[in-house]
């Protein structure tokens, strides 16, 4: 994620890195550059020029304290102003009403049947809600089945009706089931076109006065660049939508909708899809989102991704386990298949400070596990319960079984034994306390 603009923009500070004062003259340059991999980021022009303009001023207006450096300086004001750029502060969803109403519009393709799925999925598992979707996209069969078969998966249900061709009275008629059912949000699935079209956005203005939405999502796909902020423009004109939802954010974007849209539709950015996977979703904030920019890494992020996957009653049983030694590779697969849920491995590299400039161009998949699964999984039931007695040939076995080699075998075994000593000085208060006082 944005990690071309990230690159240029620590190149762009590198000009005031060797100097000890702000000047106008190095400022100056340090602007250029820094307008520069905006626009290369595919930033609006307006947008990055009054930016450049406003951290060109604040920069020659700050006394340079003795203790910080014109570098350090800098970075701060841009993290101040591209958190402001991206809206200042978190825009929540509101809930003024049962059921809570949320439209959801965009092109073909954007990402608003994916984005309906995961909205569901989210406030149910992280905001106690019960939600029903309703699918209004009544040209593409498709589309129905698609929803109703992420409903499926998510366990959320789906109002259809396959034998309509009328999204206003689909969208009534969802509301009133949600009433009936008790369903406190309903969310509406709508049909898009290829590109802003008329007939469009005169239907979508239909639903929205059949239902009185309380949320207008505008679902937009990130890699278009400026094509989004356009669009976005257009539907904001016709809809005043409240929010809207940067999708594909996980791909090769520049950026440069994130920064822009803001400025540029003056509604704020609510959540960005990272992935095709139900959980690919997260709340927007401008704060962490300049950090991560500015190669800050987030970590409040990271911790709450994995608070999300966290189930306490597991988690206790995990630390009986680990007290008595009796962590075993069952529960090791386990953990893997949590940290797996928590997302792409690139993109939580990158929440963690200055790992992500590191990690830029190693390719880290899905399969960054592969072979230590597949080592864990040619152990038998025996030898996943009893790491100490996997000897030579167990090992040479397994290696063979899992298309692997001893090498890589040891090493695993290696990594598992110094984790579990690590494990069990962390399970004793006295151990850990002692352990703390020897630190630097
Ligand atoms: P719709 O036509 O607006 O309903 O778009 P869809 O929800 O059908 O999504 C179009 C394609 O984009 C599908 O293949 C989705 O899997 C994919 N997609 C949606 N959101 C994301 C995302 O955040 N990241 C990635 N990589 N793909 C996405």
């Amino acid at each position: 994620m944005f990690e071309n603009l990230s690159d240029k923009l620590d190149r762009a500070f590198k000009v005031l890195k060797g100097q000890g004062t702000i000047t106008e003259i190095n400022v100056a340059e340090t602007m250029k550059e820094i307008r520069k991999a905006l626009l290369d980021a595919d930033v609006n022009y307006k947008t990055a020029k009054a930016f450049t303009d406003e951290v060109r001023q604040k920069a020659i207006g700050q006394n340079v304290l003795t203790s910080i450096s014109p570098g350090q300086l800098l970075t701060k004001i841009m993290n101040d102003e591209l958190t402001d750029l991206m809206g200042g502060s978190t825009a929540d969803l509101n809930f003024p009403a049962t059921p809570t109403i949320i439209l959801i519009a965009g092109l073909n393709g954007a990402g608003k049947t994916t984005f309906s799925g995961k909205l569901a999925n989210f406030l149910k598992t992280q905001k106690n809600k019960k939600p029903l979707l309703v699918a209004g996209d009544v040209y593409r069969p498709a589309a129905i089945t698609q929803l109703q078969v992420l409903g499926e998966q998510i366990g959320i249900p789906v109002y259809a009706d396959l034998e309509s061709k009328d999204p206003i009275g689909i969208a009534r008629a969802g509301v009133a089931q949600a009433k009936q059912n008790g369903n406190n949000v309903v969310i509406i699935d709508t049909a898009g076109r290829l590109a802003i079209d008329e007939a469009m956005m005169v239907e979508i203005e239909q639903v929205k006065a059949a239902v009185n939405p309380h949320e207008i999502l505008f679902v937009v796909d990130a890699m278009t660049g400026q094509d989004a902020v356009n669009t976005a423009k257009v539907f904001n004109d016709r809809l005043d939508f409240t929010g809207a939802v940067l999708t594909k954010l996980d791909g090769d974007t520049r950026g440069g909708a994130a920064l822009s849209i803001k400025s540029v539709v003056n509604k704020p950015i609510k959540f960005i899809g990272t992935g095709e996977k139900m959980e690919a979703l997260d709340v927007f904030h401008p704060d962490r989102m300049a950090s991560r920019i500015l190669g800050m890494g987030d970590v409040v992020s990271l911790v709450e991704r994995a608070q999300q996957q966290f189930d306490e009653k597991e988690a206790a049983e995990l630390q009986k386990k680990i007290r008595k030694n009796k962590f075993d590779f069952n529960d090791f697969y386990g953990q893997i298949q949590q940290i797996k849920k928590m997302g792409n491995m690139k993109d939580l590299m990158g929440m963690i400070p200055g790992v992500g400039k590191m990690m830029k161009d190693v390719e880290v998949g899905d399969d960054a596990f592969k072979n230590i699964e597949a080592i864990i999984q040619s152990m038998t039931k025996f030898e996943k319960e009893n790491p100490d007695a996997i000897n030579q040939s167990r090992r040479t076995r397994i290696a063979k079984g899992s298309g692997t080699n001893i090498a890589e075998v040891n090493r695993l075994l290696k990594q598992f034994e110094d984790m579990r000593k690590v494990m069990k000085q962390m399970s004793n208060p006295a151990a850990m306390a002692n352990m703390m006082r020897r630190m630097p």
